[in-house]
């Protein structure tokens, strides 16, 4: 039997499409193997949002073909169209496979016979039954693409326009994995607060067939599980998904809204579609609508935690002055982040922004970073500080060591626990009581 390796680069989006890929190869005969140098077939699941990302694979590409001449080398993923990056790696990489031709690709064409079904038809990719990595915790895709063209972005070109799945698909998805025990579903998308159900919403789902209506309908499904959600574009969170949040049970209190910049200047020229006025709105909407005390999450003496914000903001965009840049670090202190992943600005050819002049220094770009690294890890501290002493229920992820375990509250905090033998086992709901907090990190005891 053939074996495949994969090599993912990149966000939850390639991670679930790796998922993809792994039952597609499975399906057409080929057995998963961990050693990228022994294997027949490497697939390098690519990420062109940053230029670092992007560097990785100019190294990793041909050590392995180096040390493993046999294989036959698979690029897929968001430099697969990339005509400069086919013309750089072309005598390295034997097929280029965009992601959404996963379903139809002929094996033929690197002399592996294919076995299965080979008549997909017009079938989209995320159709396709994924072989999960974990065997309680799952990625489950519910859209591709994004028609939002912030002008530094590569997205709207590498993985097209907007399409979402229909919600009977998704909804047997998520029953699918219920039903088999995991208990935790992460609902992802380039913006998942912009689903739009692509026919006419029928029951279950026979409310409006936007993301509010498929939360709550998910929240149907019996079980007791966890519905995370990622990531959510300000301008589409409205009252009503806010709602919605607050009333499903299942759905956890950690919102991913990624601000970008804290300066309306700079988000207008990012093309964000909000100011920075609105975003603090939302934010105190937010906490005022998903901290009520009365919330169905208090059961015995599990304490509901404040709902946690995690955001992404990119510092060092073209002519970002240090008075704009300012407003970036006021607005980290004003809103108190949990996480952020913070980025230096990276030209992505093909981006509008690519046209204009990359004329922050690398060195000035790192110390805003840094600027805002330091304020961040002040208020995720105090932030988790006010879990000290509280009960709160955790999903048991895997064992460090005898008797300490690490797992996630609903919060999204990572939590290290000591606890008996008895109770132990990945995927486990516990309760754990805080006894200290890090930056982004407690610890506890069941
Ligand atoms: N859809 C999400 C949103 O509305 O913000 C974000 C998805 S994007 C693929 C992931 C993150 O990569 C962005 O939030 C942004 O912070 C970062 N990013 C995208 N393009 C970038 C660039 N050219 N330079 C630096 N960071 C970038
Ligand atoms: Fe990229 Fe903007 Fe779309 Fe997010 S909303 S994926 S940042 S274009």
């Amino acid at each position: 039997m053939p074996t495949y390796h994969i090599i993912t680069i990149g966000c939850q989006m390639n991670i679930s499409d790796s998922e993809r890929l792994a039952s597609r190869l499975e399906q057409a005969g080929f057995k998963k193997t961990d050693n990228k140098y022994g294997a027949d077939l490497v697939i390098i699941n690519t990420c062109g949002v940053r230029q670092s990302a992007e560097n990785r694979i100019y190294g990793l590409i041909p050590g392995i073909k180096k040390e493993n001449r046999k294989a036959k080398i698979i690029l897929t993923g968001c430099l697969s169209e990339r005509k400069d990056v086919r013309r750089r790696l072309k005598k390295y990489v034997d097929a280029w496979l965009p992601v959404k031709e996963i379903l139809n690709f002929k094996f033929k064409i690197l002399n592996y016979q294919r076995r299965g079904n080979d008549n997909f038809g017009n079938q989209d990719y995320l159709s396709i039954q994924p072989k999960h990595d974990s065997n309680f915790s799952a990625y489950v895709p519910i859209g591709n693409g994004c028609d939002n063209f912030c002008v530094y972005c590569v997205v709207p070109y590498a993985r097209g326009r907007e399409v979402y799945r229909s919600a009977q698909e998704i909804l047997a998805e998520v029953r699918g994995l219920v039903k088999r025990g995991y208990k935790e579903v992460v609902l992802i998308a380039q913006n998942v607060n912009s689903y739009k159900s692509p026919i006419p919403p029928s029951p279950p789902l026979s409310r409006g067939g936007d993301f509010a209506d498929l939360l709550k309908t998910i929240n149907d499904i019996p079980g007791d599980f966890w519905i995370r959600f990622l990531s959510s574009h300000p301008k589409d969170m409205s009252d009503k998904l806010i709602k919605a949040v607050a009333s499903c049970e299942k759905a956890c209190p950690q919102i991913y809204l990624p601000v970008q910049a804290g300066d309306n200047l700079v988000l207008k020229r990012m093309n964000r579609q909000y100011t920075r006025a609105d975003y603090i709105k939302l934010v105190k909407k937010i906490r005022k609508q998903l901290n009520l005390p009365s919330s169905p999450f208090i059961k015995g003496v599990i304490w509901k935690p404040p709902v946690s914000i995690t955001t992404d903001i990119i510092v060092g965009f073209p002519s970002e002055t240090r008075k704009q840049f300012n407003n970036s670090v006021k607005l980290f202190r004003q809103v108190g982040f949990d996480m952020a992943y913070i980025s230096e600005y990276s030209p992505r050819p093909g981006t509008a922004a690519f046209k204009l002049v990359d004329n922050v220094s690398p060195a000035e770009k790192t110390r805003r970073k840094n600027q805002l690294d330091k304020i961040l890890r002040q208020t995720a501290l105090a932030n988790n500080k006010k879990y000290i002493g509280k009960t709160v229920r955790v999903l048991m992820e895997n064992q460090t060591k005898v008797g300490k375990w690490f797992g996630k509250t609903a919060t999204g905090k990572d939590i290290r626990f000591s606890a008996k033998s008895s109770i132990c086992r990945a995927g486990n709901f516990v309760k754990v009581k805080v006894t200290g907090a890090k930056e982004f990190c407690l610890a506890g005891k069941v």
